[in-house]
């Protein structure tokens, strides 16, 4: 039985992991987990795992007034609840399903109470790779990716040596917006940003995925995760979400991971791994549906952030805290209908050219990073009104 801390239970990677538990009730149990301000579900959770002794809301009025209704519960609020769910002591993986920078420390504490970590917060290691890289070896901690290119990724590396890989390439389904041109980007809307075509997921990843930014942190992710260069990862735009990603050996055989566009896969397998168990949900894939898959090189002019991944991740430092920082504010203020689509790509750039470069930077100087940048793209916002 493997014992589970959950941050992010009620997003969209959080609800899946829920499914994912509650149909291996033999494998797994859910021993604690955060949601946001998703209260109602929160009530839902503690009644369908009566197991669980622990949680952490968003806010403290959330948190007294589940208090007065669990009174046998421990109830943490915040941030630092956060940090307080990864230092119990009572479960084996630490599944990190939350959005953002403020996923960073929650990480670092559990890989310090030597716990294995399933990850689908890829912020960690964007802005502090290097620190939770550290850290695993330090405290000689396994970390499984849960994000699907990743998944496929490490899939594909099963067996195999490192030293006999000559590539990663990590596919890109291109989001909602891959058809159009720069001139057509200049007007659309929230609502045609978040209509992504193949994932059903949260607000962020969605507007990331069509600025992709989302494979620009990708990109640093599989650095981070996998150890390889980034002269050795490719990007490719894949429109089905077919093929989740790949792995080119020295002989040129190109080992893929294939299936649905479903993150329960991915999901299921950081939780089971090394095992596979039964998939619950309808029917496995079909080939006979996608009769063609296409396969295109992206344009670093048309997503000028996918080229940032690479002068970003290579230099490293604080950068990739900028980056983030960054485009978590200009995002928000996008979902807020108060910056333009484009403006998101020249906040990040402008702030990824202004903030001062660190080379080595502490955990607190990450943290300053990212206040520096969410106050560089507010001000920008500001001037430009
Ligand atoms: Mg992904």
């Amino acid at each position: 039985m493997k014992k589970i801390v959950l941050l992010g239970a009620s997003g969209s990677i959080g609800t899946q992991t829920i499914d994912v538990i509650s149909h291996h009730l033999d494998e797994f149990e859910l021993v604690a987990f955060s949601v946001g301000y998703n209260i109602e579900n929160a009530r839902e959770l503690i009644k369908q795992f009566p197991l669980v002794k622990v949680i952490s809301v968003a806010n403290e009025n959330d948190a007294n007034e589940l208090r007065k209704e669990f009174p046998y519960l421990t109830i943490h609020f915040g941030d630092k609840g956060l940090i307080e769910l990864a230092k119990l002591n009572n479960y084996d993986t630490f599944v990190s399903a939350i959005v953002g920078f403020r996923g960073l420390e929650p990480v670092l504490e559990a890989i310090k109470h030597c716990k294995v970590v399933a990850l689908a917060n890829k912020e960690s290691l964007v802005t502090g790779g290097t620190l939770v890289k550290n850290a695993c070896k330090e405290y000689g901690v396994a970390l499984y990716p849960i994000d699907s290119e990743h998944s496929a990724i490490f899939q594909c590396l099963q067996g195999n040596s490192m030293k006999e890989v000559d590539k990663i390439i990590v596919t890109a389904s291109g989001g909602s917006f891959r058809d159009k041109t720069r001139e057509e980007l200049v007007n659309v809307t929230k609502q045609e940003a978040l209509n992504h075509p193949n994932w059903k997921m949260g607000g962020r990843i969605t507007i990331d995925s069509a600025t992709m930014c989302n494979k620009a942190f990708e990109v640093i992710e599989a650095h981070y995760l996998f150890d390889i260069p980034f002269d050795k990862i490719d990007v490719l735009i894949h429109k089905e979400s077919v093929v989740h990603s790949m792995v080119q050996y020295r002989d040129h055989s190109i080992i893929a991971q294939i299936g649905s566009a479903d993150m329960r896969i991915p999901i299921q397998y950081a939780l089971s791994y090394p095992n596979r168990l039964q998939m619950f949900n309808d029917k496995p894939f079909d080939f006979t549906n996608f009769p063609e898959l296409h396969f295109t090189k992206p344009d670093f002019k048309r997503f000028p952030l996918l080229e940032m991944a690479y002068i970003v991740g290579k230099k490293g430092g604080n950068l990739g805290a900028i980056m983030n920082g960054a485009d978590e504010e200009a995002v928000s203020l996008f979902l807020d209908d108060k910056i333009k689509f484009l403006d998101i790509e020249d906040f990040v750039i402008e702030a990824i050219n202004t903030i001062p470069f660190i080379a080595e930077p502490t955990l607190q100087e990450l943290i300053d990073t990212d206040h520096l940048s969410r106050e560089f793209v507010r001000n920008k916002f500001v001037e430009k009104q």
